[in-house]
């Protein structure tokens, strides 16, 4: 019966279970292979990257192989371009990918094709195969019927889904199978759960250690009604014929393990080690959430290509979100490679951590300090090519100009400074150094400011800063700008709230009215520094426009 069955379900399909063992071998004793295996909805959450780097990483310290597959069972919440975009950021972030997809039309690895709708008849044999086997069988159920049966046993108090007695067509005939076919009734198969399958299982996960929990007792489906299978499945006849041998996923998926190990089961293949990572979260307010793809722009991993984050700093943000000892690693170890780092499980949280990009910012100022000149130059000017062209043509039209405003960084500069948090915020830190950005910057901020000081006062201290910077430009003065400041009647707040009738002001509000005077803003590069870069002429340019301004 069963056999007969199989033929009618599956003429066409004529390689077995054994074909399929043979064209894809195991890859050799305790050879360990990992991946990931993002769903191509248009996006590709930050979470996808860092479970990326979790497999890459535990397939790196073995010798072993990661793979990228994509997941394209669901029809309906694809999205076009999603490869491009996938395989961009892995491309782009260095995560190198040993097998699977690596672009938009290719894919290298011999355990392949590595899209699954491209695996539908491997899906196929192995459906024949349960079905030969009396473990999978047709399902003509419309949606009426089975709303009829979940209503029945939820007047009745009985646990509701499609198992046991309630499983409608479990025991068709073939005789009845054979004239619902010839009517063209759409099916899907269904696996069928042994009458003796356990109440309770037990699983052991590299990150969450023992899991027990009830079994599954439905019979889940395995094929949908185009034939197409499901993600359960798919993930069992996959990860078997490609020898993963860590299922490294999102912890969503835990719930899913006992119909994976009934699966795995069925069709008399090993289980792989699984290991369940928690969701990266957010705080909101009092409590946490998950990242979420419509609030969060962060959640998106395209987000930091586009921001121009170094990837190191990325790497360096994750890791410590992956093992809670790596950022002491890492501060201890500044001279090493991160790769160095050794990733482990039992260093993994059970609960998601905490997402913060404020943390992510000051990574990559950091990193963006120490690096060379030359290389956040060249990392620049890659960042502009890829997401701004007018930026790039800028830059490129002047290459020593922007060498110029990076030397004002880094530990190698007068005054230490990290003010850059990614590439893409360059010429919002540094625009006012280019005079067209300059003149058309807005000056509200200004405007306010020396609307609260007063005019007389800023336009004292502008004259002054004009005499100085004038003599200065001529004889090398000892004299510096806190002396001039002093000399004005400034003082630290101390001494002005002490005997404020005996000052002027405090010295912030000195050196605000420079700043603003050369960048519109409160905060800027130091005098010093936009010397250096503009030279004095044009200092003193600015500080002239001040006084025609009030
Ligand atoms: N396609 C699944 C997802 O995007 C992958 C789950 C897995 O890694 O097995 O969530």
């Amino acid at each position: 019966m069963s056999q007969l069955l199989a033929d009618l379900l599956f003429p066409n399909v004529t390689e077995t279970r054994d074909d399929l063992l043979k064209k894809y071998p195991v890859r050799g004793k305790n050879v360990v292979c990992t991946r990931l295996a993002p769903s191509p909805t248009g996006f590709l959450h930050i979470g996808g990257v860092y479970t990326a780097l979790i497999n890459r990483k535990i397939a790196t310290q073995n010798n072993g192989v990661f793979m990228l597959r994509i997941e394209d069972t669901d029809k309906k919440r694809e999205v076009p371009g999603s490869r491009k975009i996938i395989t961009n950021v892995f491309n782009e972030l260095g995560i190198k990918i040993d097998e699977g997809v690596t672009s938009e039309t290719e894919e290298i690895g011999a355990y392949g094709p590595y899209v699954q709708s491209n695996r539908v008849e491997i899906y196929h044999i192995l459906a024949k195969y349960l079905v030969e086997k009396g473990l999978a069988y047709p399902c003509f159920a419309t949606e009426e019927e089975l709303n009829e049966i979940r209503k029945n046993q939820e007047s009745n108090h009985i646990t509701p889904g499609y198992y046991k007695e309630y499983a409608k067509y479990r025991n068709t005939s073939i005789d009845e199978v054979k004239s619902f076919l010839a009517l063209g009734k759409p099916y899907v198969l269904r696996f069928r759960v042994s009458d003796s399958a356990p109440e309770r299982i037990k699983i052991n996960d590299l990150i969450k250690g023992e899991l027990e929990m009830d079994n599954n007792q439905n019979d889940f489906v395995l094929l949908k009604t185009d034939g197409i299978p499901t993600y359960h499945f798919a993930h069992a006849c996959d990860d078997y014929l490609m020898h993963t041998s860590h299922v490294i996923r999102g912890d969503e998926w835990v719930s899913s393990l006992p119909i994976h190990i009934q699966l795995f089961e069925a069709l008399d293949f090993s289980l792989p080690t699984y290991a369940h990572v928690a969701p990266v979260m957010k705080q909101e307010g009092e409590s946490r959430r998950k990242l979420s793809k419509r609030k969060d722009p962060e959640s998106n991993a395209e987000f930091y290509l586009e921001k121009g984050y170094p990837t190191k700093a990325l790497y360096v943000y994750l890791y410590t979100l992956i093992n809670s000892n790596f950022e002491e690693w890492y501060l201890a170890n500044k001279d090493k490679d991160i790769e160095e780092f050794e990733v482990k499980f039992e260093n993994m949280g059970l609960s998601g951590p905490l997402y913060d990009l404020d943390k992510l910012n000051n990574i990559s100022s950091e990193i963006i300090y120490e690096t060379s000149l030359e290389d956040n130059v060249n990392n620049l000017l890659k960042w502009a090519n890829s997401y701004n062209v007018s930026d790039y043509n800028r830059f490129q039209n002047d290459l020593d100009f922007v060498k110029k405003i990076f030397m004002t960084q880094g530990p190698n500069s007068r005054e230490r400074r990290k003010d850059l948090r990614n590439y893409s915020s360059f010429m919002e830190t540094f625009g006012f150094l280019y005079d067209d950005y300059f003149n058309q910057s807005d000056v509200s901020e200004a405007q306010n400011f020396i609307d609260s000081v007063g005019k007389d006062r800023v336009s004292l201290v502008v004259n002054a800063y004009i005499n100085y910077f004038n003599e200065l430009k001529i004889e090398n003065t000892a004299k510096t700008l806190k002396d001039l400041a002093k000399e004005l009647g400034y003082t630290d707040k101390k001494k002005f709230q002490k005997n404020p009738e005996a000052y002027i002001g405090i010295f912030t509000e000195f050196y605000q009215i420079l700043n603003l005077a050369l960048s519109h803003k409160l905060n800027c590069i130091s005098v010093d520094d936009v010397i250096a870069v503009l030279g004095f002429d044009e200092v003193i340019n600015r500080l002239k426009k001040v006084l025609e301004w009030i």
